[in-house]
């Protein structure tokens, strides 16, 4: 139904057709209701069922699966490492995603509810709801067919395989990937004082080689436009299947992976309250940092941006 139709009819009902992963809504509303609907949807432009799924959702506290960000790449490459955010407070915005905690103190892994911690040293915890982190991205994971792809002998094949399951290059795309890997090549870090440069910190970074290994994949593939906020391209971290070992994914090898997809159109960015974020210049533009910073120290030192991972 477009926007001007139905406004004469004392009962307006309010249609609007379901695509994949949203349900089609029937109901009667009151007219003039009916006109600030139709109004909203002529003056910005959106969907019926964009409105009114946002109002729903707002209404009901519930979260559209929307992708949220606390804090941005830049702020970490600056060596911004103190968090306000807890997990407590990210889990209201989504429980599938990656990023780091409070003093750069190890890797973010969540999917299927549970955030999970993999410290400097390798060692996988779950921590309390009261951590805080400088840095996350996640989101309420809807689900996708899933597809079998394989086999991949490098990160770089990975990649290349997931290109061509997504169909655009500017919206996100949520990345699940289940399955048996012949090798994982993760990394950690640890601990890291507030203001050294991520480049220095992840310097000293350990990387963990995994052999013959079951486990899940999470994360996420972002526009190159936002490579100043972001880790642009793929962005991937592992977690095995009993739940010993993970990190930020350097390079895999597998021969049959289940990979679920989902594209993301709504982005929602937080930033720290700070007060060392409120007081840093982040005019300038992180991506070299950030480059040298998410590289591989016994791999390759000027990686594509892909491979900022
Ligand atoms: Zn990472």
């Amino acid at each position: 139904m477009s926007p001007t139709q139905g406004i004469d009819s004392p009962k307006p009902v309010v249609s609007f057709e379901g695509s994949r992963d949203w349900q089609s809504l029937t109901c009667s509303i009151p007219e003039s209701l009916a006109r600030d609907l139709w109004d909203r949807c002529r003056v910005t432009g959106q969907s019926i069922g964009k409105v009114v799924a946002s109002a729903l959702a707002e209404h009901l506290q519930s979260d559209l699966s929307a992708i949220y960000q606390v804090s941005t790449a830049g702020a970490l490459v600056h060596g911004l490492y103190k968090g306000d955010t807890t997990i407590a407070s990210l889990r209201e915005h989504g429980d599938f995603g990656l990023g780091t905690f409070d003093g750069l103190d190890g890797e973010m892994v969540a999917f299927d509810g549970v955030f999970y911690q993999v410290r400097g040293n390798g060692k996988v915890v779950i921590p309390p709801l009261e951590t805080r982190t400088p840095y996350a991205m996640v989101t309420r994971f809807p689900g996708a067919g899933v597809k079998k792809i394989g086999p991949v002998n490098s990160f770089e094949q990975l990649r290349s395989r997931l290109d061509r399951l997504r169909t655009s290059d500017n919206i996100f795309y949520a990345i699940r990937i289940d399955g048996s890997f012949e090798s994982v090549l993760t990394r950690s870090v640890f601990p890291t004082e507030e203001g050294c440069p991520l480049a220095e910190a992840a310097s000293h970074q350990h990387e963990f080689p995994l052999k013959t290994i079951r486990g899940t994949l999470v994360g996420f593939w972002s526009p190159g436009y936002l490579s100043t906020v972001l880790v642009a391209g793929y962005h991937l971290h592992f977690l095995s299947e009993d739940k010993l070992a993970g990190g930020h994914l350097l390079d895999c090898s597998a021969s049959d992976l289940h990979v679920q997809i989902c594209p993301e159109a709504d982005f929602r960015l937080t930033l720290p309250e700070t007060r060392s974020f409120l007081g840093a210049d982040l005019s300038g533009d992180p991506t070299a940092d950030l480059r040298k910073a998410e590289s591989s120290i016994h791999g390759d030192s000027s990686p594509t941006p892909n491979q900022r991972a």
